[in-house]
């Protein structure tokens, strides 16, 4: 694949991030207390498929592993969205090598409202940006998306909020359009992107290759959780 909806995220917040992935992912070094909030936020996501009844999930592993089959997926995709079904959980797309799956697409008028689930009380920007790729793969892949929504944790009763950002995520196609080609580049670069270490390191997330780029880690590339 070339960029992923991961991929275009790391890369913006920084390209050495994303180069680090693609070449010397063992440097990477995620904290429990991260690992733990992506556990719970992958929980969360389970849950939610069902937040609108029955669902159809799009999920496909290589056999014999666990790792995600991103071609299968997006056939599987394909074809429920011939057959129009109603709710279609891991939509997964691909337009010019780049990849994306939506958490929920539900079927609305002549196409699918989207929502991208994050286990969190509001609403960051970052989310927005998150469900704006997801726009941008999915409609240059022919699908007509009408509405999308985050879907943050309510309170009480209501453990699934979803936030209307329609206007905001669609608003971002071009500015994704500028920059998914170039990190697509730069990505394949064979040297090390030259960055100096900045605010960029811990916003809007702590960078897992912290202690690599400020020197509190050597780089024998031991045992990094995955
Ligand atoms: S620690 Fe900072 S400079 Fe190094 S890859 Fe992460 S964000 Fe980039």
């Amino acid at each position: 694949m070339a960029i992923t909806k991961t991929d275009f995220m790391r890369g913006m917040q920084c390209p050495k991030m994303l180069w680090l992935d693609k070449h010397r992912p063992g440097l990477k070094v995620i904290p429990p207390e991260v690992q733990a909030r992506l556990d719970a936020g992958n929980e969360f996501g389970d849950r939610a498929m069902a937040m609108f009844g029955p669902f159809e999930e799009m999920t496909v592993y290589r056999p014999g592993t666990t790792i995600p089959d991103k071609k299968a997926m997006v056939e599987k995709t394909k074809q429920h969205l011939l057959s129009r079904t109603e709710v279609i959980c891991e939509a997964a797309f691909v337009d010019y090598n780049n990849y994306c799956a939506i958490d929920i697409l539900r079927k609305s008028g002549a196409g699918y409202d989207l929502y991208e689930v994050k286990n969190s009380p509001e609403v960051a920007e970052q989310f927005i940006r998150d469900a704006g790729f997801q726009y941008y793969i999915a409609s240059r892949c022919g699908v007509r998306i009408g509405k999308i929504y985050i879907v943050i944790h309510g309170e009480g009763e209501e453990e699934f909020k979803p936030i209307d950002v329609t206007q905001r995520a669609k608003g971002l196609y071009t500015w994704i359009n500028e920059h998914i080609w170039d990190l697509n580049r730069r990505q394949k670069e064979p040297e090390e992107p030259a960055i100096e270490v900045g605010e960029q390191c811990s916003l809007p997330y702590e960078c897992w290759y912290y202690g690599y780029c400020h020197g509190t880690v050597n780089s024998s590339e031991s045992s990094m959780p995955e």
